[in-house]
């Protein structure tokens, strides 16, 4: 393929795949930065059809590259522009379910337009909308927004979307989930009407479908599988354990280090909290994520995880989709989500760029229509590993009298452990599954490729979807919980 837009004299690192592509040379020097050589398989199909100006029909999850997918077509649009922008306006806009999200995509942009004069700006709730304002005040090239602070800033007039000429809809399953679908349509019939758009999502309910069909036109429909397949592999397993056991074995399972970067799922944001505080008494230092907490706490957990000074992110399913920390060694479910599609997208959170990992799941025998459902899902029985159904009901153990839990994990003398709590009960690595990468055994029994790379069958099959019932307007009222 030839490239127009290479300028001449470009080093032949400038000249690799990108260019071919035709993004613009202002692009390609920072792009081979970020360490972007090789266009991956969904760049390689979605940039030649956005320059071209159609619009795109992906279905990807995070970890495909998806967001230069999208921002490379987009910036090499933008910065081929001369116009000036109106004050209170946005070229381009792309929404996206979370604020985490939000912000890692803008990340991204800047990393790959850096040096080319391109304006970007953060529109989320959580936190101040006066800095928002006033950064969009005099108009900027890409706006990245969640769609509820965006739907106000529109209401209150703050932002007028008619000169967005681009415009991104990214997790559009997660909107749905979220109940945002209905403030997604309103703020893309607000754009201009000659706008290009690109709708992705990871999978395709009805529903996703449907607003396709009313936001795109003539799409390019792209599908690819995540990135995370392709070499890695998530060795899946299932703990059984009474919802009161749940504290004592994640301690237990923790004390090893090969669990060096752990992110801990929980179903609800109070389990989140709970499972914390419970986790600090047995001696470990753990953040947590969850919608509750503020735009400031969420992105410290996020940064102290992503930089190693915790190993330990306690999460609510809001962390499970967009979120890209490299190196997380171990998922544990500490019980099952609600919703069947979650647990994929939870324990995609490791094995991301071809490094292998680890998911446990701690099953209840309340959650076992639960467990069934996400087999179903994963195509693949997931091997019981440990069982601890036979063991007494803590909490009508005598030892337990005076504590709600289990004793700490610091006080293992009852289970063979160690009293300094460091290391567990020998064998409790193996059962665990906890070894270190590159050094795994032979994979748990009944364990099929499905189980092993369980993003590439992640099929939403006969799997019912929350609808949201969002009944917002642009001057209606705003729900009161709108996140995990
Ligand atoms: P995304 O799906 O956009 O969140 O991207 C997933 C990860 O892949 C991120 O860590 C990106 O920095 C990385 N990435 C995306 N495209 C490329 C590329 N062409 N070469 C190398 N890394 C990439």
């Amino acid at each position: 393929m030839t490239n127009e837009n290479t300028l001449p004299g470009t080093d032949t690192a400038e000249l690799s795949g990108f260019a071919a592509l035709g993004i613009t040379g202002a692009l390609l020097k920072a792009t081979h930065a970020a360490g972007f050589t090789d266009p991956k398989p969904i760049q390689m199909q979605a940039i030649p059809p956005q320059l071209e100006g159609r619009d795109i029909f992906g279905i990807a999850q995070t970890g495909s590259g998806k967001t230069a997918a999208f921002a490379l077509p987009i910036l090499s649009k933008i910065i081929g522009l001369g116009t000036k922008r109106r004050p209170k306006t946005a070229r381009a806009l792309i929404l996206a379910p979370t604020r985490e999200l939000a912000v890692q995509i803008e990340e991204t942009i800047k990393i790959l337009a850096k040096g080319a004069h391109v304006s970007t700006a953060l529109v989320l709730g959580g936190v101040s909308r006066f800095s928002q304002v006033k950064k969009i005040a005099p108009g900027v090239d890409i706006l990245i927004a969640t769609p509820g602070r965006l739907t106000d800033l529109v209401r209150e007039g703050d932002l007028m979307l008619a000169d967005t000429k681009w415009l991104v809809l990214d997790e559009g399953d997660r909107m749905l989930d979220m109940g945002f679908i209905n403030d997604v349509r309103r703020i893309a019939k607000a754009t201009a009407p000659d706008r290009q758009t690109a709708l992705f999502s990871a999978t395709m309910p009805d529903e996703i479908a449907e607003l396709a069909k009313g936001l795109l036109k003539n799409p390019v429909r792209i599908e690819v599988a995540p990135q995370s397949t392709a070499a890695a592999e998530i060795v899946q397993s299932v703990v059984l354990a009474r919802t009161k056991q749940k504290r004592q074995v994640l301690s237990k399972m923790l004390a090893d280090e090969a669990m060096h970067s752990v992110i801990v799922f929980s179903r609800t944001k109070h389990g989140a909290d709970r499972v914390t505080k419970d986790l600090a008494r047995d001696g470990f230092n753990a953040a947590v994520i969850h919608g509750n907490k503020s735009q400031n706490a969420r992105q410290k957990a996020l940064n102290d995880f992503r930089e190693g000074s915790v190993r330990i992110l306690v999460a609510t399913d809001i962390a499970a989709r967009g979120i890209d920390v490299p190196g997380i060694s171990h998922v544990v479910n500490f019980d099952l989500p609600d919703e069947a599609e979650s647990y994929v997208h939870r324990i995609g959170r490791t094995g991301r760029n071809g490094r292998d990992g680890i998911a446990i799941t701690l099953c209840d025998p309340s959650e076992n229509a639960k467990l069934r459902q996400v087999e179903r899902i994963i195509r693949a029985k997931l091997p019981v590993i440990a069982d601890h159904l036979g063991s007494p009901d803590p909490q009508r153990d005598p030892r337990e009298k005076t504590e709600r839990h289990f004793e700490p994990a610091n006080d293992r003398e009852h289970h063979g452990g160690r009293r300094d709590g460091r290391r567990p009960a020998s064998g409790d690595n193996k059962r665990f599954g906890a070894k270190p990468h590159g050094e795994r055994g032979p994979k748990p029994q009944g364990e099929g490729p499905a189980a092993a790379k369980p993003n590439g069958s992640s099929k939403p099959d006969g799997f019912k979807r929350f609808k949201g019932n969002n009944k917002r307007r642009f001057g209606g009222k705003r729900p009161a919980s709108r996140a995990a």
